[in-house]
């Protein structure tokens, strides 16, 4: 399981992430930073010197100027990093090794589309020393995928995730989409109910963003393209919350579930105010109250800021209440030496007045307290509420 936020563990392990921007060819959806093109040996090199002075910034922040700071997880997304060589994902992951203190335990996550996977592909990977992947497969309806551009097949879904239980892998994540072009309650359905008889460890579940500027956009605003109504859209997640819950599966985030015990602990970290330092173009950094974003073009490699104590609260908010256990008063008061009541009292009483937030007594470990949450009736209203509390923390000074 999890732990609550503890803020005196802010200078915990850090998390370490690696942005790959390569993939084979853009998905209709998709706005992330990912080109279509081959990975280049320089970007990986560039990334491997990146690290080690990241790592020194990292210790002056931590204040261990001299000693490697700890780290317990590592987390290669994009893009497609699963594209890259041995050599170009070695390199990084030495530069890693050398400049931080690895835990032996560490989780070490690589994200992969399944075209890209292979039996030898999969036996390289371990070798490497990961030991999570987190597969792309977004639907198991070939309908669907094509409809958002998906360049892989069901097929070649189940194969890649057969050829990754076959190399030793034993915690798997798959990503699902719904919400998508093309997509019918009964596909969504078929495709949910055959992952979770496939038993990966972990699953999320994500709803179709339409993200302007990217060929979906382009076709749903002149009226070529379809999306469910929101409603099936809502029907669909509600179905998902609850056969993932029959199933066993530990619903710990709005959109990510997991058997107990694989929850992501790199992904946990950005829920939860962890330190972490991200590495190539666009990656994110959050460490000693400073946050930051790589700018390749400028040749910054952590680019932090301080942030204002109104980004931080924002930050707990945004983060904290996206977890299914809730938000903490009492973290809240250790954080920002306030009472989350008093503070946000008008909205928070607004919001729960509407039955979208619950605010109960829990306790966890030894800190007891009144705990926010979600309500069901909230989780599909998850970004307004979070807007309307953040919104209300300038008038709250
Ligand atoms: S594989 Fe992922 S990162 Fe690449 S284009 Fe598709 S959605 Fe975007």
């Amino acid at each position: 399981m999890y732990e609550r936020i503890d803020p005196a563990k802010k200078t915990g392990p850090l998390g370490i992430y690696v942005h790959v921007p390569y993939c084979i060819r853009k998905c209709r959806y998709c706005d992330f930073v990912s080109f279509e093109k081959a990975p280049e040996d320089e970007y990986f090199r560039r990334i491997a010197q990146d690290i080690e002075k990241g790592a020194n910034a990292a210790a002056g922040l931590l204040g261990t100027a001299g000693r490697k700071p700890s780290a317990d997880t590592v987390f290669f997304g994009g893009g497609t990093p699963s594209l890259a060589s041995k050599e170009q994902l070695g390199t990084v992951l030495d530069a890693i090794r050398n400049a931080f203190e690895l835990s032996p335990d560490a989780e070490m996550t690589i994200e992969m589309n399944p075209e890209t996977v292979t039996a030898g592909k999969a036996s390289e990977l371990k070798a490497l020393g990961f030991s999570r992947v987190s597969m792309g497969v977004q639907s198991l309806d070939d309908k669907v995928l094509k409809a958002m551009g998906r360049i892989h097949g069901a097929d070649r879904a189940r194969k890649a995730y057969a050829a990754l239980r076959e190399a030793g892998f034993d915690n798997i994540n798959l990503d699902l989409i719904f919400g998508a072009p093309e997509q019918e309650l009964k596909s969504w359905k078929d495709t949910l109910d055959e992952v979770i008889s496939m038993r990966p460890e972990h699953i999320s579940f994500y709803s179709l963003q339409l993200e302007e500027g990217t060929p979906l956009y382009k076709d749903y605003t002149s009226g070529r393209a379809d999306l469910p109504p929101w409603e099936l859209n809502r029907e669909m997640y509600r179905y998902a919350l609850g056969t993932l819950k029959a199933a066993g599966y530990h619903h710990y985030e709005i959109s990510n579930a997991a058997l107990p015990g694989f929850e992501c602990r790199h992904n946990l970290k950005y829920w939860s105010m962890q330190p972490y330092l991200g590495f190539g173009t666009s990656a994110h950094s959050f460490i000693e109250g400073r946050r930051g974003e790589a700018d390749y073009c400028k040749g910054s490699t952590l680019g932090l800021k301080e942030e204002t104590e109104e980004e931080l609260k924002g930050d707990f908010i945004f983060t904290g209440l996206r977890l299914t256990r809730g938000l903490y008063a009492a973290d809240w008061k250790s954080m920002f030496g306030s009472d989350i009541f008093e503070e946000l009292r008008e909205p928070l009483e607004e919001l729960i007045g509407k039955g979208l937030l619950s605010a109960e007594e829990g306790s966890c470990g030894t800190h007891p307290g009144k705990v926010i949450r979600f309500t069901p009736e909230g989780l599909d209203r998850t970004n307004p509420v979070m807007e309307e509390l953040i919104g209300a923390l300038g008038g709250s000074k």
